[in-house]
C-alpha cells in the first residue's frame, strides 16, 4: 500500500485511518499509530540502560518515600495503564529531575528533593510524570515521527493502522521509535529531562492533580512544589531547567485553576484512605 499524499493532507488521512485515542481527565483526542507493547517494551529497555549508566541512590528515606507514593498513584492508573510493570527508582544523580516512562517505569533523582520536601509533594510530581504516560503523550510523539519522516514511514504507519503492528514492517520502525524515546527520555546523567512541549507540561498538570488527589495526596501540594520551581526557576533567570519545563508561573496559575476539582476527589479519597489519616 502506497500513499503519495504530503504534509497536511497525510496527517488527516491517517487522523481518519487510526482508532484516535482520548487523554483521561482533559478528553483532548489525540493521534495513536502505536503498539502498547512495543513502547511498553521499548521505554523498560531505556530504563534497564539508565540503571546501568546511573549510580541507584541508597539513601533509605528518599527510596521509601518514593516507594509509598509509586505504590499508590500506580493504583490510580491501573485501567490506563494495565501492561504496566510498576518500579520506581531513586537515582543517585543531583538535577531536579524525574520522569515516568510507558510500562510502568518511574525515576526520581535525588536532586528532585532539593524542591520536594515532604510525601505529598513528592506524589505531586510522581503524579504529573505518570500523567504524561496516560495521557499518551510518548505515544503521541512517536505517531508525530512516523507521519513526519516522511515516504519510508509511511508504509509502516499504514501497516499500524490496519493493526499488524509496528515491528511488523521490519527493523526501520524499531529504530524510528527507539530514537525518538532515546530522545525524549536520553540515556546518560544530566540527559533525563523529559523535553515536552508547554500544552502538554500543562496537560500533566491537570492530570497530575486529580490523580494524587484520588492517590489520598493533599493537591496543594502542587502548588507549593510549583511556587519552589518558580523560585528555582528565577533563581537560575531562566535555566536548562526552565528551558525544559517552560513558564512555571503560567502552570502555578493554572494549577491554582484545578484546585477545586482536586479537592472534592481527595475529600473522597479520604474514605479509602481513611486509616493512613
Ligand atoms: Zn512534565
Amino acid at each position: 500500500m502506497k500513499i503519495f499524499l504530503k504534509g497536511t493532507p497525510i496527517l488527516a488521512a491517517v487522523m481518519l485511518l487510526c482508532s484516535c485515542s482520548t487523554t483521561p481527565v482533559t478528553g483532548r483526542k489525540q493521534m495513536n499509530l502505536t503498539s502498547e507493547t512495543e513502547v511498553a517494551k521499548m521505554s523498560i529497555a531505556s530504563f534497564e540502560q539508565m540503571k546501568a549508566d546511573m549510580p541507584i541512590s541508597t539513601d533509605p528515606e528518599y527510596n521509601d518515600m518514593l516507594q509509598r507514593v509509586g505504590f499508590r498513584i500506580s493504583q490510580q492508573v491501573f485501567s490506563a495503564m494495565p501492561l504496566a510493570e510498576w518500579e520506581f527508582v531513586v537515582f543517585d544523580q543531583q538535577d531536579v529531575n524525574a520522569f515516568a516512562m510507558p510500562g510502568g517505569k518511574v525515576g526520581v533523582f535525588e536532586g528532585l528533593f532539593k524542591i520536594v520536601k515532604t510525601e505529598d509533594e513528592l506524589a505531586s510530581v510522581v503524579a504529573h510524570e505518570i500523567a504524561h504516560v496516560t495521557a499518551r503523550h510518548t505515544h503521541e510523539r512517536i505517531s508525530q515521527a512516523m507521519v513526519l519522516n516522511g515516504g519510508g514511514t509511511l508504509v509502516n504507519v499504514a501497516t499500524a493502522v490496519t493493526g499488524a503492528g509496528l515491528l511488523g514492517v521490519g527493523s526501520g520502525s524499531y529504530i524510528n521509535m527507539s530514537s525518538v524515546i532515546t530522545g525524549l527520555y536520553g540515556m546518560k546523567a544530566g540527559q533525563s529531562a523529559a523535553k515536552w512541549d508547554q500544552n502538554k507540561e500543562a496537560e500533566a498538570d491537570h492530570i497530575g492533580i486529580i490523580y494524587m488527589a484520588r492517590a489520598g495526596y493533599d493537591p496543594h501540594a502542587a502548588i507549593t512544589v510549583m511556587e519552589r520551581m518558580v523560585e528555582l526557576d528565577s533563581g537560575r533567570g531562566g535555566g536548562t531547567y526552565n528551558s525544559t519545563h517552560p513558564s512555571s508561573v503560567d502552570r502555578l496559575n493554572a494549577l491554582h485553576g484545578y484546585l477545586f476539582d482536586a479537592m472534592e476527589e481527595y475529600e473522597k479519597s479520604k474514605d479509602f484512605y481513611f486509616q493512613e489519616f
